[in-house]
């Protein structure tokens, strides 16, 4: 199935009464103050049908992100689901999605976000890490992220999973089991975020009185790979690695690994592992085809060709002749010997 198109509709901070200390919730999704109408998700959703479409025959997705939506009073969130059913009845839309807490998650909430068409709940878990939660002031626990999944899996729903790097208290380690945790939990998508000291936020003022260090962009890259690839050995796909780039966030950001490809860095550094290591087995330099996806030119080169001038300087193209395929599937890594 192709990958769906997603009409996304940022409900921000509305609804949520926490304060986790990282979060400037308006700061890091850039949305406009001022509580969205049922007319303007529905106006929203109507423009965005009426756009042509690369892949039309792509799913339509509506997804409700940022904040905490089953925080929302029923009536609120009746409005603003309902805004989408006659798009459902029509099948223009296929299904909703949307962001909440763990703990805002009851068998009857899910029961109710199934009825209304949501087909996939994100559930800001950040960690499965009770002492990490606790230090960055999410207010659950692990025990109530799984809950919240069995509840919404019990429903008939797929759960999605946001983890986040580098909190108070996280360590390398911490990290790692999080995330085999969460891949325990056969959650259908995963995003990751490092944790960036955004203005405005608790965590600012812990960061200006030295009491918080965030992780350097390197360390971030590094670590986000790992949990990148926990997930792959599961068939968990990770759709997001960093926060999306705006201008809110930018003028926001005050110390943390931010970089507006983060994504592209991680996989670019997996890419360049792959791949070194599929020509530190080639037998005393002899001359080869390498073949790679034409769609992976970009992090097979990495951020100003860095990955190939590495490559280069490792000794490890010597005699290696570099082709791109359109043809080829993404990561796949083709070491074809020439004939002597
Ligand atoms: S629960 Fe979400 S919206 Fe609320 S403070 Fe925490 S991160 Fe921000």
């Amino acid at each position: 199935m192709s990958a769906p198109f997603v009409i996304p509709i940022f409900i921000a901070h509305h609804g949520c009464p926490h304060q986790c200390l990282f979060c400037n919730q308006r700061s890091i999704t850039g949305a406009p103050e001022g509580m969205v109408s049922a007319r303007e998700v529905e106006e929203t959703i109507r423009a965005q049908l009426a756009w042509p479409r690369r892949h039309p025959e792509a799913p339509v997705q509506v997804a409700f992100y940022g904040g905490s939506f089953t925080g929302l009073s029923m009536e609120r969130q009746r409005e603003l689901l309902g805004a989408a059913q006659p798009f459902l009845a029509s099948g223009q839309v296929r299904e909703l999605r949307l962001s909440t807490r763990p703990d805002y998650v009851t068998p009857r909430i899910a029961g109710f976000l199934r009825e209304q068409g949501v087909g996939i709940v994100e559930l800001g878990a950040q960690s499965l890490n009770d002492r990490v939660l606790a230090a960055s002031g999410r207010g659950h626990t692990a025990a109530q992220v799984r809950y919240a999944v069995a509840c919404l899996k019990e429903a008939g729903m797929r759960v999605g999973l946001q983890l986040m790097l580098g909190l108070p208290g996280d360590t390398t380690a911490i990290t790692l089991t999080s995330g085999h945790q969460a891949a325990a939990l056969s959650p259908e998508l995963v995003r990751l975020y490092p944790c960036l000291v955004i203005e405005g936020s608790p965590l600012a003022e812990l960061y200006r009185q030295g009491e918080y260090q965030p992780q350097s962009l390197p360390w971030a890259v590094a670590l986000a790979g790992r949990l990148w690839s926990i997930f792959k050995a599961q068939g968990i796909p990770v759709v997001r690695m960093g926060l999306q780039p705006s201008a809110a966030l930018e003028k926001t950001v005050l110390a943390g690994p931010y970089h507006p490809a983060f994504g592209e860095l991680v996989l670019s550094r997996l890419f360049f592992n792959q791949v070194r290591a599929a020509l530190s087995v080639r037998s005393s330099r002899q001359a080869c085809r390498l073949s790679l996806a034409k769609a992976d030119e970009s992090i097979y080169r990495g951020c100003g060709n860095g990955n190939v001038k590495r490559l280069a300087a490792l000794g490890l193209l010597e005699g290696v002749e570099t082709v791109f395929s359109a043809s080829q599937p993404r990561q796949s890594v083709v070491l074809t010997p020439f004939s002597p």
